[in-house]
Parts: C-alpha cells; structure tokens; sequence
C-alpha cells in the first residue's frame, strides 16, 4: 500500500513514523518551502491520550529520547493581578507533560521522506479506486491513500467536504518567548497562571528540558538530530475583539498593554526571542458532515481544528495518526473498511474535542473594546 500525507505537522508526521513501523511507505508532502520556514518553536501539553498515541507511532528505541526532551506539566493556576498578587483560581487543569513543538516536529521528521515545497491544490479519484494528488508544481503523485493532515486551511478538505470551512473566533493573540533565566525563575508562581489587567490576560508557562534536547539525542539516539533548544517562558497574550493592529511588532503590542505592570513581567517581554514570537487568530473547524469511506481521509486540524486554549489540538491529532496506524495494520480489513472505522471514531471524539476548547475560550477572552 502506498500511502501519500499531505502536510508535515505533528499529525502527518506521526502518521508517517506509525507506517513507516508497520512496514508501510508513505510520502509526506509539506507546502513550507523548507522544515524551519517559519516560527513553530511553542510549549505544548501532552496529555496521557497525546503521549500514549505519540508513542504508539514512534519506534520503541526512541521513547527515552522522548521521556528526556519533555518537562513535567505543573503550575499553581492562579488568577494573578498585574503586580502578580491572587485574585483568584482557575481551577484544575490539564495534567501531562511539556515539549517543544519545533524539537518533537525534528524527531518526528527522523528518516522520513518529505518533500517541502509541494503545496498540494487539489486530487482525483481514479477509476481503478487509487487517488491522484496534485500539486502546485512537479508532478502528480498516484497513492492509495491520500491523508489530508494539511491544516486549519486543507485544501485536501475543500475537494472532499467543501461545506466544512473555518470559523474565525475573532479571537487573536500573541505569542513569544524568553530564555529562562535564574531572574524569570522567580516568576514560578505565574507559570500556568493567568495574569490579567487592563482588558488583556497575559499566560506563562514555563518549558524546562529534563535534558537539553541536542544533547540528549547525542546520547540516547544518535540517528536522530534535535535543535539546540534551552529552557524558556513561553507567554501568550490573548487580545480582546478588533484589538491587534498590523503596524506595531507582537512585543511591542503586548509592552503598550501593560504598561505599570510588574517590571519582571515587562522585561520579560522585552528579552523575548524577536523570531519567536508572532501574532495568530484563532479559527476553529467543526466536523460536522460525514461522507461515505474512501481513498482520501482527513486528520488533525484539517477536520477539527481547535482553540489553543483548549490544550487539545496536538494530541487530538496524534490520537488520530494513531488511530489511523492501527485501523490500516492492525486486522484484516480492507482499505475502505479500515477508512470507515477510523472516520467513525475520529469525527466523534474531534468534534468532543472542538466542543471543549471552544467552552475554555470563554474563561480567557477578555471583552471588545468597542463593545
Ligand atoms: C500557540 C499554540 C499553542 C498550542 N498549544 C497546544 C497544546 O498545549 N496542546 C495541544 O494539544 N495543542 C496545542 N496547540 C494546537 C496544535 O499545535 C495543533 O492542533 C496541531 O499542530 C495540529 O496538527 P496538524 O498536524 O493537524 O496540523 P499542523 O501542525 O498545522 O500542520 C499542518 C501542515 O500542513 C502544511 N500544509 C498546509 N496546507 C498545505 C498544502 N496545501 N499542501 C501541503 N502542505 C500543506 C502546513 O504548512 C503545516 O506544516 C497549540 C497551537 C498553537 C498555535
């Protein structure tokens, strides 16, 4: 079976290392002209779901390397004033472990084949039931499986459900980070707090290697080549409606919010990473329509994208990678058979999974300043 993955983000590339485990070829098709084209460096929780799929996909001689690149989620989840004093709790929240998104993309991509630059634009069915993938330039690619894992934006989806498209929550925030020095370690009662002043809330969280992950894969895998990443805050700024301008850098938005606020936390904007940091909307896509089972499947983001604040995203879809290994090499079924089980289960707990991020988001957003 040959399978074709359009997209090398967490859950395309899961998806390829649990084939790839199986003995099964796939090819990842990834429209970023090269792995490091743009900021991808932030923190993610992985819950026990996540990390079990993770692992799942990953070859068994790599769980050490994974155990010593994450970090023990934690944090008081206090309500903070902008002097950082309690004003309230945010009740009990996600437990699991942290990773650097842009080192587990690097362990993931170990050994596979991906080709950058292939912006997939659309695909045919073929009559003898293969799919034929297009793309922006070079040539078509005949697969039996095309895996839509391509995003919030899946051009692979608007051929197979264009009635499915985004919602923008009008919601944007922004994004960075800071190295985490001895000073920003006396922040530790505000990681995985919520600050919040001034019609903004301002989230820390801290991301602290068990150990540095260049080295740790030195040791413990040396086939595989991880970034020279140290530990660091990562903040977060949610903005009220209609509250980012395009004309000012994602520092300098977050510093003109919270002028007076404890010096510690503007300085901490103040060192961030200036090629870290970025402003996102938040878009959700809700799986609604089902469709009868076929050569082309969608995962991830790509049929139920979620608001960050809901901490589900990535593990949804590596629990769908997973899901989807084990309905294509696991039994004895067909191709469509395999495809039908893994759409059933994944639409229901995709959509569980929208439905509760977008519940969290209400606990953040500050109010419109127009309202
Ligand atoms: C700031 C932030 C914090 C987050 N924190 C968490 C967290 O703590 N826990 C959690 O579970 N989730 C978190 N998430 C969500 C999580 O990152 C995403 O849900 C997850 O990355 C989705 O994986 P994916 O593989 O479906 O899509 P993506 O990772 O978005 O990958 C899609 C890939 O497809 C490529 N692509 C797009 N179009 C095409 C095309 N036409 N042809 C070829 N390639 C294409 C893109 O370039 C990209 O590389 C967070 C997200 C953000 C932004």
């Amino acid at each position: 079976m040959r399978v074709a993955i359009a997209g090398a983000g967490l859950g395309g590339l899961c998806l390829a290392q649990g084939l790839r485990r199986a003995g099964i070829e796939a090819d990842v098709y990834e429209r970023d002209p090269a792995i490091t084209a743009r900021f991808q460096g932030y923190r993610l929780v992985l819950s026990p779901t996540g990390s079990a799929a993770l692992r799942g996909c990953l070859p068994q001689r790599w769980h050490p390397l994974l155990d010593a690149i994450t970090g023990d989620a934690y944090g008081e989840r206090l309500v903070l004033d902008p002097w950082l004093n309690k004003i309230g709790e945010l009740g009990p929240g996600r437990t699991g472990t942290v990773i650097d998104r842009h080192v587990l993309r690097h362990l993931l991509l170990t050994g596979l084949a991906v080709h950058t630059g292939a912006t997939l634009t659309g695909y045919d069915v073929l009559d003898d039931g293969r799919v034929e993938a297009r793309f922006a330039h070079g040539d078509p690619v005949v697969a039996d499986l095309l895996v839509g894992a391509d995003g919030v934006g899946s051009a692979v989806r608007a051929v197979l459900s264009p009635q499915t498209t985004p919602t923008d929550t009008g919601v944007r925030f922004v994004i960075g980070r800071t190295p985490l020095t001895e000073h920003f370690a006396g922040l530790e009662r505000a990681f995985g707090s919520k600050i919040a002043g001034d019609g903004v809330s301002l989230l820390l969280g801290a991301m602290r290697f068990r150990t540095p992950p260049k080295e740790a894969a030195e040791e413990l895998a040396p086939e595989v080549v991880l970034p020279d990443v140290r530990d660091y805050v990562r903040w977060a700024m949610i903005l009220p409606p209609d509250g980012s301008r395009g004309d000012v850098t994602p520092q300098e938005t977050v510093l003109s919010r919270i002028e007076g606020w404890h010096p510690d936390l503007r300085a901490l904007i103040e060192q961030s990473d200036p090629d870290n940091s970025t402003l996102l909307s938040i878009r959700v896509v809700e799986p609604r329509e089902h469709w009868a089972p076929g050569p082309v499947t969608l995962l991830g983001d790509a049929i139920h994208a979620t608001s960050p604040t809901g901490g589900n995203g990535a593990n949804t879809a590596l629990r769908d990678a997973d899901l989807l290994r084990h309905c294509l090499t696991e039994g004895r079924r067909d191709l469509l058979g395999a495809i039908g089980d893994y759409e059933r289960q994944m639409f229901e707990y995709g959509a569980e999974a929208v439905r509760q991020s977008l519940d969290a988001l209400t606990a953040f957003v500050p109010q419109s300043e127009s309202a």
